[in-house]
């Protein structure tokens, strides 16, 4: 029998997920039709603004972009700190990433240093809400008004957080999520547009089904367009009924989902308050529901060591992220300095969180963890 371990991240699907997947396999209808029509519904009550459906988080990062109009010339800031398909959406626009550095003290994009890096071709902010938390967002939107800019939320971490007593989405310019297998719901793949634009939510419509005009009416009764026009880019972005299936079926059980989450991350705080070194990230599980856990131990400098130890002992770690700005495809020509990125960079350790894990495990966890750091650290 295969060697169980502690999982970094995991989908967790019940037989509900599976039912509601049968069903619609049983239709033999399985593209985008009424299911994708309930679970927008559904969103929207969820977010108390429309929401658009796609079939990942980067689509629905790529389409918002491109409905606002960004193309070759334009510039979009965003911390450096993140996932690539944040960078890949904006290229794939044809705009150019400019990659900022962080806050020290939450690791989410440092306006002062966004300001630095604006020039007559900023068109956007796309901030990232790193882990789950949103720090300072009226700040961000204050900012985005005295620039001129429209904001991009890549709320992809940050499904489910409370800001001043609203969800994430529910309020602002435009904000996006992915449903993938490890989010904090799933639809197996998938993703959502949130926002209460309407030119906005017309465009990434159409733009989600090659660019047919008002062909989204048409799926939702299993119908298609046959005669129409297409005035814009359009991509094949759309949901499939499989995936909205699994989606609405996890979305009920979001309560349960968020409070695991919040709960987990609380008990890894706790562990960790007085530690020495290992230094949990400042967030308020009152009210970000977390996707992912980090550390920042201070003074790591074998992260790939200590991974493997880990991972020797039944426990797979993981690392969020290499900083965009050192990729080959994006490094900037006018590089400066990303000194909070690159010093805290190397030190990032992702630990185990998902709905299946218990509060043994992460009490298994971090006391392998503390072991370790106890061993790197004796003669330092
Ligand atoms: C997951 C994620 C995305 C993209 O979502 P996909 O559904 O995987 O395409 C974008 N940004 C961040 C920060 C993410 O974690």
């Amino acid at each position: 029998m295969e060697k169980s371990i502690i999982r970094l991240s995991k989908s967790c699907i019940g037989p509900a997920e599976k039912q509601a997947v049968q069903r619609i396999l049983d239709q033999e209808y399985l593209g985008m039709g009424p299911e994708v029509q309930k679970f927008e519904a559904e969103l929207s009550v969820f977010f108390n603004r429309p929401a658009v459906c796609v079939v990942n988080g980067t689509a629905a990062l790529h389409l918002s972009l491109q409905a606002c109009g960004l193309g070759r010339g334009d510039e979009v800031l965003v911390s450096s700190l993140t996932y690539i398909a944040s960078f890949q959406a904006i290229s794939a626009t044809g705009a150019t990433p400019i990659a900022c550095d962080i806050h020290a003290e939450d690791y989410l994009i440092d306006l002062n240093d966004a300001e630095r890096r604006i020039t007559t071709r900023t068109k956007a902010i796309m901030p990232v809400h790193y882990t789950g938390g949103v720090g300072n967002l009226d700040a961000v939107y204050d900012f985005a008004v005295k620039h001129s800019l429209r904001v991009i939320e890549d709320a992809a971490h940050a499904f489910g957080t409370i800001y001043k007593n609203k969800r994430v989405g529910g309020f602002g310019d435009i904000a996006c999520f992915s449903f993938d297998g490890i989010k904090n719901i799933s639809s197996g793949e998938g993703g959502c547009i949130v926002t209460e634009d309407v030119d906005i939510l017309q465009k990434v419509r159409d733009a989600r089904l090659l660019g047919v005009e008002k062909d989204t009416e048409n799926r939702f009764s299993r119908e298609r367009s046959w005669e129409f026009d297409v005035k814009a880019q359009g991509w094949r972005y759309h949901m499939s009924d499989i995936m909205a299936a699994i989606g609405r079926e996890q979305l009920k059980r979001f309560s349960a989902f968020s409070e695991k989450r919040q709960k987990i991350a609380a008990a890894y705080d706790r562990i960790f308050q007085d530690h020495p070194i290992i230094m949990p990230l400042d967030r308020d599980y009152n009210t970000v529901v977390p996707h992912i856990y980090v550390v920042r131990i201070i003074g790591m400098e074998n992260r790939s060591d200590i991974q493997k130890q880990l991972l020797d002992i039944g426990i797979q770690v993981g690392y969020h992220y290499q900083p965009n700005h050192q990729l080959s495809y994006y490094q900037s020509k006018k590089l400066w300095d990303f000194p909070i990125t690159e010093g805290v960079h190397r030190e990032l350790l992702t630990l185990p969180l998902h709905f299946d894990l218990t509060i043994d495990d992460v009490k298994t966890i971090a006391f392998e963890l503390k072991r370790i750091c106890r061993d790197i650290n004796v003669d330092k």
